[in-house]
């Protein structure tokens, strides 16, 4: 079997239970083979290129795991990952064209940086290994590495939304990031309205032409693309629903709110997830519906994200004055209708307040995925299960059908759909909630990473085109 070279922007480490995300996504394929994950260690160094240890790379063994982390400089970290990474690709790649900030400088990090990586990747490789690269910061990495003589089979995954070609081209290098995706053998993404979103890209950019087995030759190479919904640890969530942590949790939600009925959103403060919208929904609800007035509690946790991005201080301002207005309209001296809590909670707490939640709001206005619907479902209890009341532009409502489908943009239908979700009759909940937790179940964290692998593995690796 080849060893699995995973290479993120960031390296978790696999012991921590916060890690989360892609660590619990990747740690079983990286045991399995004795495996290297490499990519930033989260510091920044202030000394200029070249200068300093940033350039260094230190490993560390975790189990059977491999960590190779590198520090970034200040300059680094401006263009790469603040610049290009969140103030470029984040925005465009979300639809939100109208916050990217397209500054040549950016460009000029994220190369270097890419080709950085590359080259202190490049020593630890060994012949046959099968290389993972993820997401938006490290698009021209294989071309980078195939630059340096690189011949092994190296597969990228999209974890955020890929756009229709006419916002990617807005981008004023898009050729250049989508030709670099060629350098890959297999392209994966999040839903299937992602590959149609290359594909029709690349026929109408670059006269792409498709080839058997879901590949595409255009830039004189060809490269496999396919859908890779991720998924969750099914099981090892809904463990920890029932563990100490989360049943105290509940309890503790089930006490306080006894008299009340709990919605719930959990985010990152982003403004992809739609939570202003969100919030001008649930103070529609409590118009349209006044029966919910002293009744009807949300909860939303928005985790602080990317604090020293410009767009993200502006939300978090909108954020609070939203909720002050809404609590100051309608609150009561026993009930608040918005708790905002502007902090990060611990996931091991997460899943008993999603058990005690009646209805969660998952509204971005684009998402790649969104694991937080899915893990909703997984702690629910299948006796008295919560809805869920899922945005039609979150990839997770592809899979997801039997959650209340909803336009985020649509204050009022969203209103009146999260009523239908506080009103729903028991049997409607559990039939519902029975067909949500069998699609997560059969698409779960290791479907998407065997799923992937495999096919990568299959691939045979990119060749020039005759
Ligand atoms: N999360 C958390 N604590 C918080 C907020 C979020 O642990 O306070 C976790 C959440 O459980 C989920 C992840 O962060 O696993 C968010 O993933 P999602 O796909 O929903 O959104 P992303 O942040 O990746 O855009």
């Amino acid at each position: 079997m080849s060893r699995l070279v995973v290479v993120s922007n960031r390296v978790a480490d696999p012991r921590k239970a916060a890690a989360g995300g892609l660590a619990v996504a990747v740690k079983e394929s990286l045991e399995q083979t004795g495996g290297l994950w490499f990519g930033w260690s989260g510091n920044i160094h202030d000394t200029e290129s070249g200068q300093g240890t940033h350039g260094e790379v230190r490993l560390q063994t975790v189990g059977n795991i491999k960590l190779a982390t590198c520090d970034l400089t200040q300059e680094d970290y401006a263009g790469y990952y603040l610049g290009y990474a969140n103030d470029v690709l984040w925005p465009v790649f979300h639809y939100r064209l109208d916050l990217a900030n397209f500054d040549i400088r950016f460009t000029a990090t994220y190369r270097r940086v890419n080709r950085q990586f590359a080259s202190r990747l490049m020593p630890l490789l060994r012949a046959d290994d099968l290389i993972w690269v993820h997401d938006y910061h490290l698009i021209p990495l294989a071309a980078e590495l195939r630059a340096m003589g690189c011949t092994n089979r190296i597969g990228f995954f999209l974890h955020i939304p890929m756009p229709p070609p006419l916002i990617m081209a807005a981008i004023p290098e898009h050729e250049w990031l989508m030709r670099s995706l060629f350098a890959y053998d297999l392209v994966g993404f999040q839903s299937p309205a992602d590959v149609a979103h290359f594909t029709s890209y690349v026929e109408s950019e670059a006269g792409a032409s498709p080839l058997p087995d879901n590949r595409l030759l255009a830039f004189n190479r060809s490269v496999r693309v396919g859908a890779f919904p991720i998924g969750i640890d099914v099981d090892g969530f809904s463990d920890l629903a029932t563990a100490q942590d989360g049943i105290e949790m509940f309890n503790r939600m089930r006490e306080e709110y006894s008299r009340r009925r709990l919605l719930l959103g959990v985010d990152r403060l982003d403004y992809s997830k739609g939570l202003p919208q969100r919030v001008n929904a649930f103070r529609e609800l409590l118009a349209l519906y006044p029966e919910n007035r002293n009744s009807a509690t949300l909860i939303q946790i928005a985790s602080p994200s990317r604090e020293d991005v410009s767009a993200y201080s502006i939300l978090r301002s909108q954020m609070d004055s939203l909720c002050g207005a809404i609590n100051g309209e309608y609150g009561e001296l026993d009930w608040m209708p918005v708790r905002y809590i502007h902090r990060n909670v611990a996931r091991k707490r997460l899943p008993g307040l999603y058990r005690a939640s009646r209805v969660a709001l998952v509204t971005p206005l684009r998402d790649g995925m969104n694991l937080v619907a899915k893990e909703f479902i997984a702690a629910q209890d299948p006796t008295d299960p919560g809805v869920l009341v899922l945005s039609r532009f979150a990839g997770a409502a592809e899979q997801l059908k039997d959650a209340l489908l909803v336009n985020p943009y649509d204050t009022q239908g969203t209103a009146h759909s999260i009523q239908r979700a506080l009103t729903m009759p028991l049997d409607e909940r559990i039939r519902r909630h029975k067909t949500l937790m069998s699609q997560i179940r059969q698409f779960d964290v290791r479907w998407w990473s065997s799923s992937f692998l495999d096919a990568l593995a299959q691939t045979a690796t990119t060749d020039m085109a005759s």
